[in-house]
């Protein structure tokens, strides 16, 4: 997608501090992190919404949340962690392809 700022930075085009990568998803830190530590979990297909989900692009959220079930250890978050999809203006999404925040490091508030 042009002018899509996480597909730039899957493609390798602007810098992410990334912590992990494979043939479906990209997980690197948050900019402006909300938590001690916060990742954000991006797939490598562009799409922006969960309404856009058809079976494959289902099975790819659900093979992102096992890998993050499968490395939160060695990403900082062995104590517990937030999982959150923002979807839409009411949740303060600003960009338009879909990612999960990972959020932890430190006890967190609602
Ligand atoms: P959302 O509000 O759910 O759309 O989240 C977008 C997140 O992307 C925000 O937490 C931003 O801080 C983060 N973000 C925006 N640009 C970058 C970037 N270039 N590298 C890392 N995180 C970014
Ligand atoms: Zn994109």
């Amino acid at each position: 997608m042009d002018n899509c700022i996480f597909c730039k930075i899957v493609a390798g085009e602007i810098p992410s501090a990334k912590v992990y990568e494979d043939d479906k998803m990209l997980v690197f830190k948050d900019i402006e992190p909300k938590a001690k530590v916060h990742l954000l979990c991006v797939p490598k297909e562009h799409f922006a919404f969960l309404s856009e989900a058809d079976d494959k692009r289902a099975a790819l959220i659900g093979s992102m949340l096992q890998t993050v079930g499968a490395h939160y250890k060695e990403w900082g978050l062995e104590e517990g962690y937030r999982v959150v999809i923002n979807q839409g203006e009411n949740a303060g999404q600003t960009v338009m392809h879909l990612h999960m925040h990972l959020l932890g490091g430190e006890v967190l508030g609602w």
